[in-house]
């Protein structure tokens, strides 16, 4: 357990028990302050539980990169001492088009000698084919490899991380109770009771309702409402290797934005498949430690967000699945949708509401990958401040 020197000890309150309030608490826990984390479930059921489980560095910016690193080795940290499974696994891009190959290459090209090129490499089919028995070898033309993502299963990390901190530094978690107000130096839970605190961070993720509406008005965040499902475990210890994506996700995530070939690539999708563009489906593949393949994912806005998961878009998502990559049984086990908070002024919603009152959300498609990070850069800066 490490406790650094906190200049004064502050009794820290945190709203929500997804990765971004656990983050926030262990930030804090470890600067020596006494945390007291609230979650209106029983257990966390929100996005943190919901998602691949991809500790996802490749997709980030330039700018996020120190950020992101740093939160992976926190993951691995997590995992060691809170005892759930990780997997330094690494990811391919798969490429079937010219295209995408094109635009693999130009990635890697920019990022010669950057902090990044390290872990990347690009690979010809046969070496693609020995990194993962996953891949379709039909129009296969290459693949990116990246050295630095990891894999964990959400749920079970996510509800094993309270027993830890509680353990090991003592935090205070209250689960089954929903904060209903916030005010600077407490909060008020539903059962009335008064709770004093110097420091209070909300991550309530998607909930923009129930504590200080009026910090999001004007401001560009949104639910986003995704699709999933999985696998029935594998049959014969069978392992996929990295996480797997393909020439779709070139177009998700911001880091390839910079190549030149991405706009044509852009405008062949939306040619050929405009649905894959109208409902936000790129294809991502991960498989747990019980030998399930997680398969995602879609991306509805705002009003688009509906209470019932229509059935073609999971047909689209595994349509586009099978052109990338082969999987010894396709038998679903679950499908489920999850919904996070977008922001898109930044990579997250950080905000000072009132002294000592902050919120933080919108991490979008990132959380599970930055959250560690991103609480470690804000504690720093907020100690000083
Ligand atoms: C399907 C899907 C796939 C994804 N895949 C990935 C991935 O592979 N890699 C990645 O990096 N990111 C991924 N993400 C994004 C990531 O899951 C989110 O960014 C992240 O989980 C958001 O965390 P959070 O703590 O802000 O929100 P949440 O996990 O939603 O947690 C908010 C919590 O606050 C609680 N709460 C709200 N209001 C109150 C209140 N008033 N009182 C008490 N408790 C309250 C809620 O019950 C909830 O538990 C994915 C997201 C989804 C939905």
């Amino acid at each position: 357990m490490v406790v650094r020197h906190a200049s004064r000890t502050q009794r820290v309150g945190i709203v929500g028990a997804g990765i971004a309030g656990l983050a926030h608490a262990w930030s804090a826990a470890e600067r020596g302050h006494q945390v007291t984390v609230f979650e209106r479930s029983s257990k966390s059921s929100g996005a943190s539980i919901r998602n691949f489980g991809m500790v996802w560095v490749i997709g980030q910016p330039d700018a996020m990169q120190a950020i992101a690193l740093n939160s992976r080795d926190r993951w691995l940290e997590a995992a060691q001492k809170a005892g759930f499974w990780i997997a330094p696994c690494g990811s391919l891009h798969l490429a079937h088009h010219d295209d995408e190959w094109q635009v693999l290459q130009e990635y890697v090209q920019q990022h010669q000698g950057s902090l990044r090129s390290k872990y990347l490499r690009l690979l010809d089919p046969d070496q693609t084919q020995s990194m993962t028995p996953a891949a379709n070898p039909k129009g296969l033309l290459g693949s990116l490899w990246s050295d630095t993502e990891c894999c964990v299963d959400p749920t079970s990390a996510i509800r094993a991380i309270p027993a830890w901190l509680h353990r090991d530094y003592g935090i205070n978690f209250q689960f089954s109770t929903a904060v209903t107000h916030v005010q600077s130096g407490s909060v008020r839970t539903a059962d009335s009771k008064m709770h004093s605190f110097d420091q209070i961070v909300i991550c309530c993720g998607d909930d923009f309702a129930t504590l200080l509406p009026e910090v999001y008005q004007g401001v560009s965040i949104r639910p986003c409402k995704l699709h999933m499902m999985r696998t029935i475990q594998q049959p014969d210890s069978w392992r996929i290797g990295p996480h797997l994506a393909g020439g779709l996700t070139l177009r998700h995530y911001p880091n390839f934005n910079g190549c030149p070939t991405l706009k044509s690539l852009q405008q062949r999708i939306a040619h050929e498949s405009p649905e894959l563009d109208e409902l936000g489906i790129h294809v991502m593949a991960s498989q747990n430690h019980l030998g399930q393949v997680v398969l995602g994912d879609s991306h509805q806005y705002g009003d688009q967000v509906e209470p019932f998961d229509t059935c073609d878009i999971d047909q689209y998502i595994l349509r586009e699945l099978r052109k990338i990559i082969q999987l010894p049984t396709w038998d679903l086990q679950a499908h489920w949708h999850g919904i996070y908070a977008k922001y898109t002024g930044g990579l997250v919603f950080e905000q000072l509401v009132s002294p000592g009152v902050r919120v933080f959300t919108g991490l979008g498609g990132n959380g599970m990958t930055l959250s560690f990070g991103l609480a470690e850069d804000a504690w720093d800066r907020w100690e000083i401040t």
